[in-house]
């Protein structure tokens, strides 16, 4: 219901949120610095923060009634744009139907029509589908379910995870126990977690020749450790928040190889790279490889709700329900019919348009557009990758000046560390991403201090 008051001026600082409702925002602004946490950032409230009222297409609005052109697609999720008319419908459909329901003895129609499109969507041998409510929690499942696969079958002393450094899969603890060990995010907690091994970065570039050298030192600590080890883990082609790193398709198809002499499990976590992002529907496709486990999470709802999904083998299923009975994980919100309904809507609306040329399209506009940061001083290397787009630095990005230089040019760019990156919805059209790659250069160049060197 609209319960505004009609108004023909909009208070300084103020707008109207799209709903009728007036936004104050810097009073929303004072508010959650006194009271909110962010992601990855302290409570002193010292951070750039930008009230956002509304958002449609590619543009958020902001409350002073500035738009911003969006190229970080809510970190990697919302594909189709903001606001989408099928996906808002879908949402309301299912809301008049039931917004949730407990999943534990009952199902639902849109449980089962999106398992339905994710058993069809990803490679064959993944057959059961693990409804999550994150990409943290889908990576846990999937761990869980590794570990409670090695112990079904009485390999009780399998405990441990192999990964790639360089890696992010989340912020719970097994999560972070698998993410990189010094740069990534979680280093405060060395010592705290559960001590995985990890082989070096898999080597750079997607176009890479791969030679046995490359995978030496992991296949070393699977010999070394063979009978400690329950999966190995890692990010497909595209090492995302731990450095936005993308690496061969031979790499991975090795390593799949590895797994199966070894008689480990090959865990892929697809939560950024799932549903086009890279250019293939999902990352293993470039390599033809399936894993025993996939976990996809971000763009699976269009960036709407929070869901995610596990998926495993039948093999995998059958094997932990035999021995165990159970698989011991079920959230309370797990599959929540609102999200499902609206991941449904998703990969419809996907499937059913010309994605691969959009994406194509994307990666052709980033390529054009980022071309000239090459030149620049700041910069140590610019790479691009379906729709990802990355211009890393040599230094790390001063975030007080950067992020405001971003709103100024009228852009969305959430940098971290030394990366200014992006990766839009897929129905970005090239003159909206000419301004981001525009004020990506612009913004790199101006802004950010020249190294001393
Ligand atoms: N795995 C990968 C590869 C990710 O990029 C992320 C999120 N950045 C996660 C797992 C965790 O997902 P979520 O933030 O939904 O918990």
């Amino acid at each position: 219901m609209n319960t505004a008051e009609p108004h023909d001026r909009v208070p300084a600082g103020s707008t109207d949120s799209g709903g009728g409702r007036r936004v104050d925002g810097d009073e929303l602004v004072a508010y959650d610095r006194r009271h909110i946490w962010h992601p990855y950032a302290g409570a002193l409230g010292d951070a750039p923060l930008f009230p956002v009222v509304s958002a449609a297409g590619v543009r958020l609005r902001l409350a002073d009634g500035r738009e911003l052109i969006d190229g970080m697609a809510s970190w990697w999720s919302a594909i189709h744009g903001y606001n989408h008319p099928s996906l808002n419908a879908a949402a309301r459909r299912q809301l008049d139907a039931m917004a949730h329901v407990m999943f534990g003895g009952l199902t639902h129609p849109p449980a089962v029509e999106l398992a339905r499109r994710l058993v069809d969507l990803t490679p064959k041998p993944l057959q059961r589908v693990f409804p999550a409510d994150s990409g943290s929690v889908a990576v846990e499942v999937a761990l869980k379910m590794a570990l409670q696969y090695q112990r079904a079958r009485g390999r009780d002393s399998r405990t441990r995870m192999l990964t790639v450094r360089g890696g992010y899969h989340g912020d719970t603890f097994a999560a972070m126990a698998i993410c990189d060990p010094d740069g990534g995010m979680h280093s405060l907690w060395s010592g705290a977690l559960p001590e995985q091994l990890f082989a070096p970065t898999p080597p750079s570039g997607f176009d890479r020749p791969i030679t046995e050298d490359d995978t030496a030192a992991l296949a070393e600590l699977l010999t070394k450790h063979q009978d400690e080890v329950a999966a190995v883990v890692l990010e497909p082609i595209v090492q995302g928040t731990g450095g936005m790193r993308f690496h061969a398709p031979a790499y991975l198809r090795r390593v799949r190889e590895l797994c199966d002499e070894a008689g480990v499990l090959l865990i892929a976590d697809e939560i950024a790279t799932g549903f086009g992002r890279t250019g293939a529907m999902f990352a293993c496709d470039h390599a033809g490889i399936a894993p025993d486990i996939l976990c996809v999470g971000k763009a699976l709802t269009g960036g709407y709700l929070t869901m995610a999904a596990t998926l495993c083998t039948d093999e995998i299923a059958e094997t932990i329900s035999r021995a165990h009975g159970a698989f011991m994980h079920g959230p309370t919100f797990m599959a929540n019919p609102l999200a499902a309904a609206v991941a449904v809507a998703s990969i419809d609306l996907l499937v059913s348009g010309p994605w691969q040329e959009r994406v194509a399209a994307l990666e052709s506009g980033l390529r054009t557009g980022l071309a000239p940061a090459r030149e620049l001083p700041q910069v140590a290397d610019v790479r691009v990758l379906g729709g990802i787009g990355v211009i890393e630095l040599h230094e790390p990005v001063d975030m007080a000046r950067v992020q405001p230089a971003f709103v100024e040019r009228g852009v969305w760019i959430r940098p971290f560390g030394k990366l200014v990156y992006t990766m839009p919805p897929y129905v970005m059209g090239g003159a909206d991403l000419a301004e981001v790659t525009g004020a990506m250069v612009d913004v790199v160049g101006t802004v950010h201090p020249a190294p001393g060197r």
